[in-house]
């Protein structure tokens, strides 16, 4: 969900990281104000061993998680479930919450003012597979430097051609052969057409939060439509990137999953969002920017792969991205990549492949529901990774890694708030360890013609008590933008109303549910 990324509580606070946050939260748990807090000795030790600096991240294994973590895993679930946490339990909580939480009701999740696209026998689609599969013409940010010279060669151009394009690329963000100088005349059309085909057509832009806040919808060369949304933060500047045109995971709160996937998008268009946001800074559109690059950047220096997509679906091309992000320039971006923040909803393999990658992200996993009876509804992959399996994976993110991973967790009113939820969460989060987590609620951004709502301020306030005292950092997420169709999906979903007879897109092209691509995982 574009829109969607930064703190309001505490102000200022960096992604949920905000050190008084922290030390507030480990302060309540020294003081045993905490809920029940399972001793979770051994996954303490290795955390220790971390601090140490003895146990050795980023270490090469093959496959998913070794031996000794499985089985270790394996225990510490173990224990949770004769605590009567994970496995049957969380379901008899949900059936029966007024025992657990003073009668507050349970909403269930469901559609409203749409139809979430079921199979046959209605259950929630979950889309792998891209109804659509063609491709943007090849561009020089889907290559690495190496790869750009060996084409420009084979175009006849000497080889360092390559490096002055990507210069104009990712250092001044233009495409433009007439601002090319450095380059023969009759070189510039050529390589530019050979290179940089046109990826993103801006097709509006809205503004608001005081200039602050730029959201961008964008159209793809086939026709698709895909969303941006750029944030102006005191010291940085954050930009939500789309990784797939719509997504396939169809939770029913998410607007960019209520038209389905219509497909992967490609490692140039995942970077062009950037190097097009850092081109509209440039302009000065971004309001109140030092311009003597100061502590306030003029160009993006955060990436959220929070727009539209499941970024994990799209592994190969989004890892490719990151790579051109980090890639000094003029092979890429030179950005940091601990200030990029990779989300996902679940998908366990992929993100214990993501471990073993070597780059250095950040890590978001959409929990939203601690307990399966709920999040199986929520969050339709959950039928094939248990929440459990996800927490284990975003664990394993973390001791592979050494980066603290981050949980996100949309609040809704009366369906996921529950203080008993966030005392499983945090039961859940403990007993893998501590220090490795922490958590993000965020305000739901309600759809339109949906019923559901954010909650109430004081069953968010209780929420986010009850994990601090768990000695869980947790830092409320405002959402940027909603006056402007925060829930990222909803611009792109309205994006043709407005096109009249220009609008190359039906809303038939965004709607693959029939597609015999479409695959059902729980079939
Ligand atoms: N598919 C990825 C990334 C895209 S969505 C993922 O699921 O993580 C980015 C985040 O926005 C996710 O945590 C998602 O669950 C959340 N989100 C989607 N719709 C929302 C809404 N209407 N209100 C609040 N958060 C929402």
């Amino acid at each position: 969900m574009a829109g969607m990324a930064e703190t309001s509580r505490p102000r200022g606070g960096d992604h949920g990281t905000d050190r008084t946050d922290r030390t507030r939260a480990r302060r309540k748990a020294q003081q045993g104000r905490g809920t029940a807090v399972p001793a979770a000795d051994p996954a303490d030790a290795r955390l220790e061993h971390a601090r140490d600096g003895k146990l050795k991240l980023n270490r090469p294994k093959r496959g998913l998680i070794d031996e000794t973590e499985a089985q270790q895993i394996a225990e510490d679930r173990a224990r949770l479930q004769q605590q009567g946490i994970g496995g049957p339990l969380d379901g008899r909580m949900l059936s029966n919450p007024a025992a657990t939480d003073g009668g507050r009701p349970q909403v269930r999740p469901q559609a409203e003012g749409w139809k979430q696209q079921t199979t046959d026998d209605g259950r929630p689609l979950l889309q792998f597979k891209q109804p659509r599969v063609a491709q943007p013409k090849t561009h020089l940010a889907d290559l690495t430097l190496a790869e750009r010279q060996a084409k420009v060669a084979e175009l006849g151009f000497p080889a360092f051609r390559a490096k002055q394009l990507s210069n104009h690329y990712f250092n001044h963000f233009t495409s433009d052969p007439d601002r090319m100088t450095d380059l023969p005349k009759g070189a510039r059309e050529k390589l530019v057409t050979e290179l940089m085909p046109p990826l993103l057509t801006e097709v509006r832009r809205l503004t608001t939060d005081n200039g602050d806040t730029i959201k961008f919808l964008w159209r793809l060369f086939d026709g698709a439509l895909v969303e941006s949304v750029l944030m102006r933060y005191p010291g940085r500047v954050t930009l939500c990137v789309s990784s797939q045109a719509g997504c396939g995971m169809n939770c029913p709160f998410c607007a960019t999953g209520q038209n389905g996937l219509t497909r992967n998008m490609s490692t140039a268009e995942i970077v062009e969002q950037v190097v097009r946001a850092n081109e509209v800074i440039a302009e000065g559109a971004l309001g109140g920017l030092r311009k003597d690059g100061g502590h306030n950047a003029e160009r993006v220096t955060n990436i959220v792969f929070m727009g539209m997509g499941e970024p994990l679906a799209n592994y190969k091309r989004v890892i490719a991205s990151v790579r051109r992000m980090v890639d000094p320039a003029p092979e890429g971006l030179g950005m940091s990549a601990r200030h990029i923040t990779v989300s996902t909803v679940g998908l366990v393999p992929a993100i214990n492949r993501l471990a073993e990658e070597g780059i250095p992200v950040t890590f978001a996993l959409s929990l939203h529901a601690p307990d399966d009876e709920l999040r199986d509804e929520l969050i339709p992959v959950n039928s094939r990774w248990k929440a459990d399996e996800a927490i284990d994976a975003a664990y394993n993110y973390f001791v592979k890694t050494g980066r603290r991973v981050s949980i996100e967790y949309a609040l809704i009113k009366d369906m996921n708030d529950h203080a008993w939820r966030a005392d499983l969460l945090g039961q859940k989060l403990n007993a893998r360890g501590r220090g490795w987590v922490h958590v993000n609620p965020i305000p739901l951004n309600p759809t339109p013609g949906s019923i559901w709502t954010s909650s109430e301020p004081d069953v968010t306030d209780e929420f986010i008590n009850r994990l601090e005292a768990a000695g869980i950092p947790t830092t409320l997420r405002d959402t940027r933008g909603k006056e402007i169709d925060g829930a990222c999906g909803q611009l792109a979903a309205e994006g043709d109303e407005d096109e009249g007879a220009e609008g190359d897109v039906t809303p038939s092209d965004r709607r693959p549910g029939a597609s015999s691509a479409s695959i059902d995982l729980r079939a």
